[in-house]
């Protein structure tokens, strides 16, 4: 075990840049796996990754590597995401690294995220590799990239590497500068054992798997264990690296990356940040962790049949494990009985939980509209945090409210800044600065609330610059707001699940457009159902979803037998994913249809 043949590296850009493939050429020359088992993004392992297309998870893999002059090396490298709502993934990659790899789209330059996740990985004093991807495709613009990673990014450019990570191009250089560049860990290795529990996950056939970077000493299979934080004590059953899966070694060193099992039984023993040492012969001190995440947006997930709330307990604690940015608690619901109160990063979070709940747990969840989470003043002076619609107090008891602002920073081509700033004003923003570049590229920089670019402005940003504008956000304090609680009434009854805050001026705008889209979602009964919006005792918005015609059933349900029961089939099916509201059938889609107001 030599310390001075381990690098420890991630890869970091904005979202499409590349990563996830320049981790598969990665893997496919270090030969760990077949070429009969080998697919692109090899590392995208959930089946939600693989469909997007996008990396949720950050993922770490240990590679042998030959260098030039015949010395091996152990990298451990680790693929993060690029996307603005998983960016605390990214943190906690970079704190188990040495050294990143700044991955820079030679077709699409400098970016939102590209920025961010440099400040991160400087934050943490990482050893910084610039690297040109996309060098094959013909709009590449090396030069341009070049001088845009010494203006914008302050990093050398004439030492960036140059690839093609699709087609494998200068990867082989890229190992020879990393293993160069990057430090090798400084670690102690007689020190009593420490190490940094980054990640974790659930495997239903092993239990609790521990993700962990050693910093000090070493571990090994049948060694007494002690986190620090949770203050509870293991001792280690299997020990190995990550490959593509779990390799058994029985031992790991300081500087090295890896896993453990340990029969772990109390789920929230393990906590991503915590410091894990020996037993018997501890570490004097923690090492630092990780920040507290501040989620975004706030809903509250139900089970759709109401009997599954155990389940739904179970799997939250397990998804919490593979998901240290989720935080939730009890609530409960009129329409829908038990369910969590969670806290997200952004909607996207939301959709990615939503659906590992369904996809890794086989639940049928429904999810409240998302929220920000507001300040309430009441009258006799209290101050309330409002996080959903439930917790509005009364209208006559409130003073005013507080609403959370955002810091926007939008770099895009000149061309499109004309529509981005009537995108943001529309949006309430206030633009505080402009930032020319270059000739062809600006910075725009905005306050807006945050409740405005939660829902649809990613998508409008993007439409409105051809996908050539990229954002990111900070939050930055609260401000003054009129805000109201929007009712959706379904045949007269106020469904509590459907409900949202708005901004007053936006209230029948919101509304109307919510009705419109719960008659698409909710099938004709054998009654006309009316739907509508409401502030307190005020109708501001109303559509009808008309009554069934008697034939219409008769044809639907007439003729061939198999037809019929297929149909019948599939009707209870879907009855699994309907709730009923009063006498009227509610779909799991039309709760999440209200998500989307676009
Ligand atoms: P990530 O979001 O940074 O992980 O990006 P991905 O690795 O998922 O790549 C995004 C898209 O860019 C995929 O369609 C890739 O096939 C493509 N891509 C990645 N690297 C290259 C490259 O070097 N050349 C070309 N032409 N396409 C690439
Ligand atoms: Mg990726």
């Amino acid at each position: 075990h030599d310390l001075s043949r381990i690098r420890n590296f991630c890869i970091i850009a904005h979202i499409d840049h590349g990563k996830s493939t320049l981790a598969d050429r990665f893997i496919e020359l270090s030969k760990i796996i077949s070429e009969r088992d080998y697919k692109d993004q090899i590392l995208d392992s959930m089946d939600i990754e693989r469909e997007r297309g996008i990396t949720i998870k950050s993922q770490a893999v240990t590679i042998p590597y030959v260098s030039g002059e015949g010395v091996e090396y152990q990298l451990n490298f680790v693929d993060t995401p690029g996307h603005v709502d998983f960016s605390y993934e990214v943190s906690r990659a970079i704190s188990s690294c040495e050294g990143a790899l700044l991955l820079v789209d030679a077709t699409q330059g400098v970016e939102a995220q590209t920025l961010s996740n440099l400040y991160l990985a400087l934050e943490h004093d990482l050893e910084i590799i610039p690297v040109i991807n996309k060098i094959d495709m013909p709009a590449a613009d090396i030069e341009g990239v070049k001088h845009q990673i010494e203006h914008d990014l302050g990093l050398p450019a004439d030492e960036a590497a140059l690839i093609s990570a699709k087609m494998g191009t200068g990867i082989m250089e890229l190992f020879e500068k990393l293993v160069k560049e990057i430090p090798s860990p400084s670690a102690q290795e007689d020190a009593p054992a420490k190490a940094l529990v980054f990640d974790s996950h659930y495997d239903p056939y092993r239990g609790v798997v521990v993700h962990f970077r050693i910093f000090e000493g070493s571990f090994r299979e049948g060694q007494e264990i002690f986190f620090m934080g949770s203050e509870s004590r293991y001792t280690i059953d299997e020990l190995g690296r990550f490959r593509i899966g779990l390799e058994r070694t029985g031992k790991l060193h300081a500087g090295e990356v890896g896993y453990f099992l340990a029969g772990i039984k109390t789920i929230s023993d393990i906590r991503v940040g915590d410091t894990v040492t020996d037993y018997k012969h501890p570490c004097k001190e923690a090492l630092p962790g990780f920040m507290d995440v501040k989620p975004m947006v706030y809903s509250s997930i139900y089970p759709v049949d109401s009997n599954d709330y155990q389940e739904l307990a179970a799997a939250m604690e397990k998804l919490k494990l593979n998901d240290a940015s989720l935080v939730y608690e009890k609530d409960s619901s009129l329409a829908l009985g038990f369910g969590y109160k969670c806290g997200f990063l952004g909607l996207l979070h939301l959709e990615v939980v939503q659906e590992r709940l369904e996809r890794e747990f086989g639940l049928s969840i429904v999810f409240t509209a998302p929220s920000v989470m507001y300040e309430v003043y009441l009258l006799n002076g209290e101050m309330i945090q409002v996080e959903t619609p439930a917790d509005m107090p009364e209208s006559s008891k409130i003073d005013y409210s507080m609403e959370p602002y955002i810091k926007a920073s939008i770099i895009t081509p000149t061309e499109y800044i004309g529509n981005l700033i009537s995108l943001c004003e529309e949006k309430r923003g206030i633009q505080k600065d402009m930032i020319y570049l270059d000739e062809k590229r600006v910075e725009i920089i905005y306050e807006m609330p945050l409740a405005e670019v939660l829902f649809e402005f990613y998508d409008r940003l993007k439409s409105v610059s051809r996908g050539y504008a990229s954002f990111d956000y900070d939050l930055i304090d609260y401000r003054r707001t009129d805000l109201a609680k929007l009712d959706i009434l379904i045949n007269g009854n106020a469904v509590d699940t459907l409900s949202q805050l708005v901004f007053r001026e936006n209230a029948a705008y919101r509304a109307r457009k919510v009705c419109k889209k719960l008659t698409k979602e909710i099938a004709r009964h054998q009654f006309q159902i009316p739907i509508q919006g409401a502030i307190g005792n005020h109708i501001i918005a109303r559509e009808n979803i008309r009554a069934l015609r008697k034939d219409v059933t008769a044809k639907c349900y007439g003729g061939d037998i198999s037809r019929k029961r297929k149909l019948l089939e599939k009707q209870k099916e879907g009855k699994k994913r309907m709730k009923m509201v009063g006498n009227v059938e509610l779909p799991q889609s039309a709760f999440l249809s209200v998500l989307k107001t676009d």
